[in-house]
Formats: structure tokens, C-alpha cells, sequence
């Protein structure tokens, strides 16, 4: 899982480690695969000359990384690969993703969902008070023009356990684990569990525009939003 480290790895060299039915398990990969609301990389593999279109990225039960391919032939276990993902995809959706932490940072609800997409983005809030569209769309771009820093910190469970005001999303709680959990820092702004990929610092998101804000049931307020090409 390269992209957890580094999400701005577009290009990286590895193995193939197995062939699933439509789909390949490389040894590493920098392709994100579908969670959190974030949409799974698209994207190609290269081996002697030979391309792989990539057209979605998901986890299988054991939760491995397939890349799940247009069509597959003659490809073998331990051939060594060459993978790229679609940047222009991805970095949309990066931006999206940080974009969608600081509308969470402006508004003081639980969150009931979320999705992800080149086109727009969404999250659910559990609310019943009116959602002002021009207040949050002035709020929401001087966060990104004060420009600030996008980073990680990791803490266990036992400490996430301590800061339950850290997780925000009521319907998905992020699954237990005994390994780290990784914190996206945005400024002295936002901080929450995260596993998606995000941009350095806010600057990059470019201008916001918030969208419909649409009443989804008695505490339920949907706001889209979608940033510039
Ligand atoms: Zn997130």
C-alpha cells in the first residue's frame, strides 16, 4: 500500500504476486482501492511492451488489493510489472478528499455518509438546523487560501478508543485493528482517522464551489460540493 505513505506515487516497479479470475495482486501497489467513499484507481500495467488497462480497483476478503483488468493473457505469477495510475483521476479525487475534511471541519454534525467522485462530492450530515450554502462557501475557501498543511500522524486503538470526538462518521466506524491508525492533520483545523489519499496543503484544492444542499430526511443534510478542473 504505497499510496498510504506517498499519494503522489504515480509510477512504481513490482511483481506479480497472484491472478484472481479478472484480476491481479502485485506485491506492491500505489493503486488505492475502493473505501471510505473514495472511488478505486484506474489506470495500467506494463510488462515487455504489453499494457493492462486497469479499470477499477477494489479489496478482496482478505483484504488484498485487486486490480481488477479489462482483459488478462499470459501473464505469470513473479513476471516483474510496471504499474501507472491515471493522475488526472486521482488527483481530482485527492482534492476532493481534503476538501470534503474541511467542510467537516466547518460544520459541527456527525457524519452519516459520504461519496467521492470526479464530478462532485457529498457528505451526509446529521442535521436538522438549515445549512447556509454562501456562508459555507465563503468559510470553506479562505481555509483553502490560508493554505494550510496536510499530515499524517499515527496513534493505536487504544488511544483512538480515548479520542471518540476524533471519529465524525456515525454509520461507518473505522473497522478495530491492532496495527497503527493513520490521523490526517489539516492545520490546527481538522484532524481524523483516515486511509485516504489527501494533497499537502489546502492551496492545492483550488477554488470551491458548494452545490445543492439537499434535505435528505428529518436529520439528515446532504451538501455537494466540487472543486475546478
Ligand atoms: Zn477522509
Amino acid at each position: 500500500m504505497l499510496f498510504i505513505e506517498n499519494s503522489y506515487l504515480k509510477e512504481f516497479e513490482t511483481k506479480v504476486q497472484k491472478i484472481e479470475n479478472d484480476s491481479i495482486i502485485l506485491e506492491q501497489t500505489a493503486f488505492y482501492a475502493k473505501s471510505g467513499g473514495q472511488p478505486g484507481d484506474v489506470g495500467k500495467l506494463t510488462l515487455n511492451g504489453k499494457e493492462i488497462n486497469i479499470i477499477d480497483t477494489v479489496y478482496d476478503h482478505e483484504k488484498n488489493i485487486l486490480h481488477v483488468c479489462e482483459s488478462i493473457d499470459d501473464l505469470k505469477t513473479g513476471e516483474r510489472i510496471k504499474g501507472e495510475i491515471n493522475w488526472e483521476i486521482r488527483y481530482k479525487h485527492m482534492r476532493m478528499h481534503s476538501a470534503l475534511h474541511l467542510l467537516c471541519s466547518l460544520l459541527p454534525y456527525d457524519v452519516t455518509g459520504g461519496q467521492i467522485s470526479f464530478e462532485k462530492s457529498r457528505l451526509d450530515f446529521n442535521a436538522k438546523d438549515k445549512i447556509e450554502k454562501e456562508q459555507i462557501e465563503d468559510k470553506i475557501n479562505q481555509l483553502v487560501k490560508d493554505d494550510h498543511k496536510i499530515s499524517f500522524e499515527w496513534i493505536t486503538q487504544e488511544e483512538l478508543d480515548k479520542q471518540t470526538d476524533l471519529v465524525r462518521t456515525m454509520s461507518v466506524k473505522p473497522p478495530r485493528t491492532k496495527d497503527k491508525i493513520r490521523l490526517v492533520k489539516i492545520g490546527n483545523i481538522d484532524l481524523q482517522p483516515c486511509g485516504g489519499t489527501h494533497i499537502k496543503s489546502t492551496k492545492e484544492i483550488g477554488e470551491i464551489k458548494i452545490g445543492k444542499i439537499e434535505n435528505k430526511g428529518k436529520m439528515n443534510r446532504r451538501v455537494n460540493l466540487s472543486v475546478n478542473d
